[in-house]
């Protein structure tokens, strides 16, 4: 093999073996001599009727086992999507509630109480440092960050009697820190805590359960639904008395997704595997022209040597997904990359990622971290999302891109 196709087997093998699976999962249903659709349709419902009073209140009690009870404890399509994203993260049960973020806060209310402490690491997903430091610290919720390279002895020091959750998110939001799950679960193991990962970049090509995590959650946004037209989130457990927890807290919440997402997100997924085999290569193949040009400093891609944690993506994952992020040479301003992020007509400019098209986000400025300042010597930097285009244009397009980076540099001297 060259250094190339050793390169795509490594990001793309994890992809290419669940394809099977995800066209496989969640459809064992009975056959049928009139026919059955290859896709059931999407549930509706609220009120579920039952033949007397007995049998209701029978039914009542069996909230942990995913009955159809009331359409505010799910409907039968977010059940299927239950089952299947339990299989996708190898989890024991699975909670479909109403967004990613929603996956991020929910089972830290489940799981912290009052006076606890709480692990974060810096390069966390904004919006749940966010929840952290405003309804967690309401409700007497202590939190510290760490730095997402930190090694046992630092977190064992970071670690207090009342430590409850240690979040893990792997590799980190922006700056791409692939973090030691395993070294994590265990000394938040040894304190009486809970590993929490947020999953949603290792999607399939990291199994969170065989490396010790207790809660996974997803994004299903992201790359399972796959088309930027759905908010939707899961959380995975793999204990039975934590999905009891888990699973009460969500009904007191009201957590839940609509049919129609729950619908949109099991049909992304039978295409899962074929879609990122396909941009997972493109990703690399993009990164590594970056990694080539002049004007670029790093390229935070998790294949790459360059990427902080390398040697522990190596280690535990089946794959690479199409996210990466990119940082300029410290010669080139925040204003030179934005007239660059302008000029590129195949990039989205837009949050959040995993649909089928490219984007293009600026990361320098919007993204907080307390336990390290930036690297004096990095420039601005942004984040690309690969979608299903033909990598040859995506590249020509940021060619062409550059130019203007440069050009917008020696205008400004
Ligand atoms: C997008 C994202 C979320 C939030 O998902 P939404 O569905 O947009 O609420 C959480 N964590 C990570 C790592 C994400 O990228």
């Amino acid at each position: 093999m060259t250094d190339r196709e050793s390169m795509h087997h490594a990001v793309s093998r994890g992809w290419r073996e669940m394809g099977t699976l995800l066209v496989h999962l969640a459809r064992d249903l009975p056959p049928d001599a009139r026919g059955t659709l290859v896709n059931q349709p999407p549930t509706r419902g609220s009120t579920v009727l039952f033949p007397t009073v007995a049998d209701m209140n029978r039914n009542g009690t069996r909230r942990y086992d995913h009955e159809v009870i009331y359409g505010a404890m799910g409907t039968p399509i977010q059940h299927e999507l239950e089952a299947a994203i339990a299989a996708v993260e190898g989890a024991r049960h699975t909670q479909i509630v109403s967004s990613g973020l929603a996956a991020c806060t929910t089972p830290l209310l489940a799981f912290l109480g009052k006076n606890g402490h709480c692990l974060i690491p810096d390069s966390v997903y904004g919006p749940t440092r966010r929840f952290a430091n405003t309804v967690l610290r309401r409700f007497g919720v202590e939190t510290t960050y760490y730095p997402p390279l930190t090694d046992a002895e630092g977190l064992r020091a970071m670690m207090r009697p009342n430590t409850q959750v240690v979040v893990a998110e792997s590799p980190g939001s922006h700056t791409f820190e692939v973090q030691d799950i395993r070294m994590i679960a265990d000394i938040a193991h040894e304190h009486g805590a809970r590993l929490l990962l947020d999953n949603t970049w290792g999607v399939g090509i990291f199994r969170p359960f065989d490396h010790g995590v207790d809660i996974a959650v997803q994004a299903l946004t992201k790359y399972p639904a796959g088309h930027s037209d759905s908010i939707i989130g899961a959380v995975s457990v793999a204990d039975e008395q934590d999905w009891h927890v888990l699973r009460d807290t969500c009904i007191q919440l009201g957590q839940v997704a609509g049919p129609d997402d729950c619908w949109l997100t099991l049909r992304g997924l039978r295409t899962m595997g074929a879609r990122l085999e396909r941009q997972s290569r493109s990703a690399i193949d993009v990164a590594l022209w970056l990694a080539d040009r002049p004007e670029v400093a790093r390229v935070l891609h998790p294949a790459l040597p360059s990427c902080p944690g390398h040697a522990i993506w190596r280690r535990d994952f089946s794959g690479a997904s199409s996210l990466f992020g990119v940082v300029f040479r410290p010669e080139y301003s925040q204003e030179a990359m934005v007239a660059m992020i302008d000029s590129l007509t195949l990039f989205g400019i837009g949050a959040s990622w995993g649909g089928y098209e490219s984007l293009v986000l600026p990361t320098t400025g919007g993204v907080v971290r307390t336990c390290a300042p930036d690297a004096p010597d990095c420039g601005p930097a942004f984040r690309l999302h690969i979608g299903l285009e033909n990598p040859e244009d995506l590249i020509a397009d940021l060619s062409a891109g550059l130019e203007v980076l440069t050009g917008a540099a020696s205008y400004g001297d």
